[in-house]
């Protein structure tokens, strides 16, 4: 049977040597199995027929029977066309090519039926369809479609005159060579478990679905399978790393992590922070080497956890660092730290690339010796100058800015990696983010300290701008700052930072009992940082800036965020600005200001959200319901280990939940991988990963 999978398209009818290369060619289709496993991104329900009175020009794509009465050619040279005038009885629309024109001349006739589908337009009185697809009347009832699906295509496939229809065809017809030869993927016991279909069905009703239900059936079967074999295999090479890579055991907890709990600690942790810590030193204990990620929301107190794992590093006699994505995040982590740990008798450093000279060398020579406990810095940190004595424990900050190869380099500061925690705010769900960091283990901090009170959040038209300024003087007033946010996009650049300018001259005359300050991503880093230390040093009271300040800053003082164009940012963005007020005990605000008379249905629905709620994963739902998988989706399907064909990381995470419980249970049950039961399963994981099976990569 994978004889017949791996057939060369070329012998299916339909295809023949020219089709064949440009299948290939364009979306890797070689063979049958290819085929077979190239699914449609899109269907849509054929079952019903409009007529041309009733069109309007919200209708998605329609179709309608009738016949053409006439063709008209105009336009010449590049702009030469095709009309046919089309009646359906009830009126009449035109058809129009612009490509192929020899093609549509030698192929339609005047007086017969056909069925023609796509997009209706309105031109003038009349409505129009550009290219639309076309059947003979009597062809198509013979083979009734009523859920069409769409098969990607690519400009190379449309030139060598391919359309999704013709790609069904060949489909249809290399499901006859296939007959009943396929070989089911999944043992018995799982398909009967989690009630999926059997494969063949499911293959065959995904590209010709008879009916509403069908369809999602097959679907679910497949995309079970994919998210199957996929956590299967993360999971066993993960069992499998983590019998293979020894960790430091950090096996008391000593003077420095006691000393601060009981005598530094400025507020009493809350339960989440308690349990985190307790997660982490369970994995300091184990022997195992910890790779963790935690969660928290902005202002959930990330920092002081990671310092007490720090001192539990160094009350082992280890050393420990804490790299962050920028040097004004480093410096404030490392202000913060000294602060915190004031009093107590520690060696704590900084390394940024801008200590140089005498001082650096010095760092350098002390981190060698062991002086140094605790180093704090950016990416300077992975430099191989950069030697410690004895790294025990890394936190990265702000994980999303750093790649997975400079985590790596991380590992090497020691013959035995060190014990890694990673910090993020932007808040994933928890089996999206196992299966796309695959070894992490995730804890979560779900729970702000106590006593903040929410931010408000209100939405602002330009209309009501006084009311705004009236709101910031207010707050100004009584001795607090505020940020205004304006956004910064590459292709828009310049009139961006002209609308930055522009509002801070604004701003300047509407406040002129204050300082205002601003900050963008076209100032030198050492201008940039000033304007930050003069804020942060309350000598200005209004900060202007582009979304430079998105990531991580501190200023407690700070109570409004004001975001101008607010329409233009993403919920998750939003959100992450949001985070930097609020960060004290009193009321803070967020200001969302518009300036577009009709915003879109999507933009009101995520300004609502915002005003709606704080909670960073009700939003993060939010953001990938509105947004659809986007960029995660990118991001994590390139660090899997199989490509995914028809689930989704994001949208299927129900079912990625059931297939990896199933996955894991297969493990558990099976560790020596011989029970008969799962002999399909096994040998179904050795094909895919030794690319026997190999759905080309349409990306
Ligand atoms: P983030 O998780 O965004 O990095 P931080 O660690 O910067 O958050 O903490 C935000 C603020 O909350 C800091 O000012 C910090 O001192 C304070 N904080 C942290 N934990 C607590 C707690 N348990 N009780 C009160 N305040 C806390
Ligand atoms: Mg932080």
């Amino acid at each position: 049977m994978a004889d017949i999978l791996s057939l060369d398209i070329q012998y299916i009818k339909g295809v023949g040597p020219m089709r064949a290369r440009v299948l290939q060619k364009e979306l890797g289709i070689a063979t049958l199995g290819d085929l077979l496993y190239t699914f449609p991104y899109k269907y849509i329900d054929r079952s019903r027929i409009h007529h041309v009175v009733e069109l309007t020009e919200d209708l998605p794509y329609v179709q309608l029977r009738g016949q053409i009465l006439d063709f008209e050619q105009a336009g010449v040279g590049t702009k030469k066309h095709i009309k046919a005038f089309f009646s359906d009885g009830t009126g009449v629309i035109e058809l129009v090519w612009f490509k192929g024109l020899k093609f549509v001349e030698n192929t339609y006739k005047v007086n017969q039926p056909y069925i023609v589908f796509g997009k209706p337009q309105r031109y003038g009185r009349r409505f129009s369809m550009a290219h639309p697809e076309i059947e003979k009347a009597d062809e198509a009832d013979a083979h009734p479609t009523p859920l069409q699906p769409f098969y990607t295509m690519t400009d190379g496939m449309r030139r060598a005159s391919f359309s999704s229809k013709t790609l069904q065809k060949i489909i249809r017809n290399a499901f006859e060579i296939l007959g009943d030869q396929l070989n089911e993927t999944l043992p018995a016991y799982l398909l009967e478990r989690h009630q999926l279909k059997g494969l063949q069905e499911s293959l065959f009703n995904v590209h010709f679905p008879t009916d509403s239900m069908a369809l999602p059936e097959a679907r679910r079967r497949l995309k079970f399978e994919e998210l199957f074999y996929l956590q299967l295999d993360i999971l066993s090479q993960s069992t499998q790393r983590k019998s293979d890579s020894k960790g430091f055991v950090f096996g008391q907890v000593g003077c420095a992590f006691n000393d601060f709990f009981y005598h530094h600690l400025p507020f009493p942790l809350t339960d989440a922070q308690k349990r985190v810590i307790k997660e982490v030193r369970k994995d300091m204990r184990s022997g195992k080497q910890m790779n963790r990620l935690l969660q928290g929301d902005v202002g959930s107190g990330k920092t002081v956890v990671a310092l007490m794992c720090c001192l539990l590093a160094i009350d082992n006699g280890f050393q420990a660092c804490l790299m962050a994505p920028t040097e004004i995040l480093a410096e404030q982590h490392f202000a913060t730290l000294r602060r915190m740990l004031e009093g107590m008798d520690l060696n704590v450093a900084l390394l940024t690339g801008s200590v140089k000279g005498k001082t650096r060398k010095n760092i350098l020579q002390q981190l060698k010796e062991g002086e140094i406990q605790l180093l704090v810095g950016t990416h300077a940190l992975i430099e191989p100058t950069v030697v410690f004595q004895n790294l025990g424990f890394v936190v990265i900050d702000e994980q999303h800015r750093f790649g997975v190869k400079q985590r790596a380099k991380l590992w090497e500061k020691n013959l035995q990696p060190p014990h890694i925690l990673v910090m993020t705010a932007t808040p994933i769900p928890r089996t999206l983010a196992m299966t796309v960091y695959g070894d992490l283990d995730v804890s979560v901090i779900d729970q702000l300290p106590p006593g903040r009170k929410p931010i408000r959040t209100i939405h602002y038209d330009e209309r009501d701008i006084g009311k705004l300024y009236e709101g910031m003087r207010v707050e100004l007033r009584t001795g607090r700052q505020v940020y205004v946010v304006y956004p910064l996009i590459e292709e828009s650049e310049r009139s961006d930072l002209l609308a930055l300018e522009t509002g801070y001259a604004r701003l300047c005359e509407v406040f002129p009992d204050f300082s205002v300050g601003k900050v963008h991503g076209k100032m030198k880093p050492q201008e940039k940082d000033e304007a930050m230390q003069r804020f942060i040093n309350k000598e200005t009271q209004i900060l202007v800036s582009t979304t430079v300040i998105e990531v991580g800053v501190n200023v407690p003082n700070a109570s409004v965020m004001v975001i101008e164009e607010a329409d233009r940012f993403g919920l998750a963005q939003l959100h992450q600005l949001r985070g930097r007020v609020g960060r004290g005990a009193d009321q803070s605000f967020c200001l969302l200001v518009t300036h577009k008379n009709n915003l879109s249905e999507t933009t009101r629905r995520r300004l609502g959200v915002m005003c709606e709620t704080t909670d960073g994963f009700v939003i993060a739902e939010e953001d990938m319901k509105l947004r659809g998988p986007g960029d995660i989706e990118g991001t994590a399907q390139s660090g899997l280990p199989f490509k995914l064909r028809i689930a989704n990381l994001v949208g299927d995470t129900i079912l990625m939940s059931e297939a990896r419980e199933a996955a894991s249970k297969v493990l558990k049950q099976d560790m020596a991988r011989n029970l008969p039961q799962n002999a399909v399963i096994w040998h179904q994981l050795g094909q895919l990963k030794n690319g026997v099976i190999d759905y080309s990569a349409i990306s």
